[in-house]
C-alpha cells in the first residue's frame, strides 16, 4: 500500500480493486445464511472514535471502562501511533459481543468496520488536490458465503443499508489527520510521547479528555465560551469532534479553537528551553543513526 493510504482494516484477502460508491458488488448477509456469524468468530475489528463513543454509550460505561474491558492496544504504523481493536476471547479470535446463535449482541451500536465487512474503506490523498478521498476494497475470505449469493447492489446502497454513511461523516476529521500523519511522515525522529498521548485520549478516551478539557490548564489556554462549555460537557459526540479539531490544531498548526490572548507565547516561553532540548536530543539521535547506518554501509 502506498503512503498515504489509510485503511479501516480488514486482514487479507483483499481483492486490489478500488471501488467507487457506484460500482456494484455481488454480496448478500441475513439471518439464517449458512456461515451466519462465522465472520464474527473470525474477528479482528480496528475501531474508530466514534465506535468506541456509539459502544461505550449503549453499555452505559466510561470510554475508559470501554478501553480497559473490550480492547487490545495495537500499532496502526511504523511510527508507534496507538490504535485499538476489539478484544476477542483468549483462545480463539470469537468476538465477545457475540450472543450465541442469536448473532451480534450490539448490533444497532456495531463498529464501523463490522457495517462494512466485506468491504473496506481505504481513505486517500488525492495526489492533485490533496483532497480526502474514499475508496473501497472487497475482502473475501472463504468462510463468507456472502459471495456465493445472488444479490447485485451498488457499493453507495451497501452503505446506506448498513448505516455506515454517518460513521464515516462523524469520523471523517480523524480520517484526514492519519492520512495527514502518514504522508507527512515525521520530521525528525518520532513524534513525541506527548502527541501520542493527546492522540489516545482524543481518539479513543472522550470521557478523560473531557476531565482534561475542563482542567484549568485547558482554560488558561483556550478560549472557549460558556455555551460551547455546557455543550460538549453533555454531548460526546460534539467533543469527540472538538478533539479532533484540537489535535488538528496541536499536531498540524490548523488553528480553528480560539487561544487565550498571549497564551501561546506564555506558554512557548515556559516550554521553550524544554522543546529546543528535546529538538537538540532528537537531531542528535538522528545524527548518531546516520552514523551507524554509514559504518554499517561501509
Ligand atoms: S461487534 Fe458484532 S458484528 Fe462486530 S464482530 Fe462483534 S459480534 Fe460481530
Ligand atoms: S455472509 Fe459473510 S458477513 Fe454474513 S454472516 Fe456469513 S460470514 Fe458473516
Amino acid at each position: 500500500m502506498s503512503s498515504g493510504e489509510f485503511d479501516v482494516p480488514y486482514k487479507s484477502p483483499v481483492v486490489p480493486n478500488k471501488l467507487g460508491n457506484d460500482d456494484k458488488i455481488k454480496f448478500n448477509c441475513y439471518k439464517g445464511i449458512s456461515c451466519f456469524n462465522a465472520c464474527c468468530k473470525q474477528a479482528d475489528i480496528t475501531l474508530t472514535p466514534y465506535d468506541i463513543v456509539r459502544l461505550k454509550t449503549r453499555l452505559g460505561i466510561t470510554s475508559g471502562e470501554f478501553i480497559k474491558n473490550h480492547t487490545v492496544p495495537f500499532e496502526m504504523d511504523g511510527h508507534s501511533t496507538p490504535g485499538i481493536k476489539l478484544r476477542t476471547e483468549d483462545e480463539q479470535p470469537v468476538c465477545l459481543f457475540l450472543d450465541g446463535d442469536n448473532g451480534c449482541g450490539v448490533y444497532e451500536d456495531r463498529p464501523s468496520a463490522c457495517r462494512y465487512y466485506p468491504m473496506g474503506l481505504m481513505s486517500m490523498l488525492n495526489a492533485q488536490t490533496r483532497n480526502d478521498e474514499q475508496h473501497y476494497f472487497i475482502v473475501e475470505e472463504s468462510h463468507c458465503n456472502g459471495h456465493k449469493e445472488d444479490r447485485e447492489i451498488t457499493v453507495a446502497d451497501y452503505r446506506k443499508e448498513q448505516k455506515v454513511e454517518d460513521y464515516d461523516e462523524l469520523n471523517r476529521d480523524w480520517y484526514r489527520l492519519i492520512l495527514k500523519k502518514r504522508s507527512g511522515g515525521p520530521a525528525i525522529g518520532k513524534p513525541s510521547p506527548m502527541s501520542f498521548q493527546l492522540f489516545f485520549m482524543c481518539s479513543y478516551d472522550v470521557d478523560r479528555f473531557r476531565e482534561f478539557f475542563n482542567s484549568k490548564n485547558f482554560r488558561t489556554v483556550y478560549a472557549i465560551d460558556d455555551e460551547t462549555y455546557a455543550l460538549l460537557n453533555k454531548d460526546d459526540v460534539e467533543l469527540m469532534k472538538f478533539g479532533f479539531r484540537l489535535m488538528h490544531q496541536v499536531l498540524f498548526g490548523e488553528n480553528t479553537i480560539d487561544m487565550v490572548d498571549g497564551a501561546y507565547e506564555e506558554r512557548m516561553s515556559e516550554r521553550g528551553p524544554i522543546l529546543a532540548a528535546r529538538r537538540e536530543m532528537e537531531i542528535e539521535a538522528a545524527k548518531e543513526k546516520d552514523a551507524i547506518d554509514k559504518y554499517i554501509d561501509d
